[in-house]
């Protein structure tokens, strides 16, 4: 039996894995099959991660969290988590391979995934002009002409943000009014670098390397013309991955699990959760990697505090948590 199984390869999950390795707790950490080291596999250049003054590609980013974190010991499995049964004191995992692991705590690191246009260039240009992130990289689009998709708060606050770097900002939006907050609206709507485009959506993303282009497609009568752009941002929606812990554990109204506090404490004990899983709102790596070191210290913590069986009629308490 393990002591702690971590789930999600991405900043959140690699930071607890080189937090529990060190403290010799032997984490082993399922990456996933199809999509390990998380999210920023899908960007290139990181700018804004301390300890990087020149910027770092992403994915050497997390290939050198997972170097770290084996290093101290952390057992890697590239496969995904297909249930868990979280209940009592002894968790069980089962992979996609049947196999069923147990572990005295689990910590879920599984991150969210931002709503894809469903566009089969979207991959080849994701990190090339194309963004799911403005906090990330507007930085990249100075004096440049981009586009923002959405409707709601969200796409306005991009679209806005967006501002300080483009020299115009179109919004597209399939509908005639938008889903947002008046004031949100209204700020987007008084800034002289935003244009709305309604009753439209995105059919195709034109470019060789990266994007100099799309394809509008009106959603009132379906007539197509072409726009030149040099980004793209989506900002659609953003849908944490809980699909293991459904009826298991508490979510928040947001779709996040909820923890307690500034914690990474579950509604169940010995479970806890870190990163993009439980934050609607930052959603950066370096927040992730902090809640990551929270639910390793908070595991640690709790293996420390259980009893621990010697013998038949011996009973050791190890110390209480600080
Ligand atoms: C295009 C893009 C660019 C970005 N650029 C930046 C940037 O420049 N700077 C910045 O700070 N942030 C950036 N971000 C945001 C940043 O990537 C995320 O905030 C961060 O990766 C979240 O880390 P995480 O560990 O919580 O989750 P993730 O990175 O999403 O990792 C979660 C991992 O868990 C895995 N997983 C999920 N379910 C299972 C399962 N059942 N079994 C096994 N594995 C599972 C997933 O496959 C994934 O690998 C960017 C995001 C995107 C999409």
């Amino acid at each position: 039996m393990q002591q702690i199984i971590i789930i999600g390869s991405g900043p959140a999950g690699f930071t607890a894995a080189i937090y529990a390795a060190r403290a010799e707790l032997s984490p082993v950490l399922f990456a996933s099959q199809v999509e390990p080291g998380g999210e920023l596999m899908n960007t290139t250049e990181v700018e804004n991660f301390p300890g990087f003054p020149e910027g770092i590609q992403g994915p050497e980013l997390m290939m050198q969290m997972q170097q770290q974190a084996e290093r101290f010991g952390t057992q890697v499995v590239y496969d995904d988590v297909a249930s868990v049964e979280l209940q009592g004191d002894i968790k069980r995992v089962t992979a996609s391979d049947g196999t069923v692991h147990e572990a005295s705590t689990v910590i879920f690191a599984t991150g969210s995934a931002y709503r894809k246009l469903g566009l089969p260039e979207e991959d080849r240009f994701s990190g090339h002009g194309l963004s799911w992130c403005a906090t990330c990289d507007g930085f990249f689009f100075k004096e440049k002409t981009i586009a923002v998709v959405g409707g709601g708060d969200s796409a306005m606050e991009e679209a806005t943000f967006l501002t300080r770097f483009a020299s115009k900002v179109y919004v597209i939006h399939r509908r005639d009014s938008l889903r947002a907050s008046k004031i949100m609206q209204q700020r987007a709507f008084d800034n002289e670098k935003i244009e709305f485009i309604w009753d439209s959506e995105v059919a195709a993303i034109h470019g060789e390397s990266e994007v100099t282009g799309i394809t509008l497609r009106s959603t009132a009568d379906g007539t197509e013309r072409d726009l030149a752009l040099e980004g793209l941002f989506v900002a659609i929606g953003n849908d944490p991955r809980v699909h293991l812990v459904h009826g298991q554990l508490e979510l928040t109204s947001e779709g996040t699990i909820a923890v307690e506090g500034r914690s990474s404490r579950t509604s169940l004990p010995g479970v806890f959760a870190a990163g993009d899983v439980v934050d609607p709102t930052y959603r950066q790596a370096i927040t992730a990697a902090a809640s990551g070191t929270t639910a390793a210290l908070d595991a640690e913590h709790y293996l420390a505090a259980r009893p621990t069986t010697v013998s038949a009629d011996t009973e050791v308490t190890a110390p209480a948590a600080v």
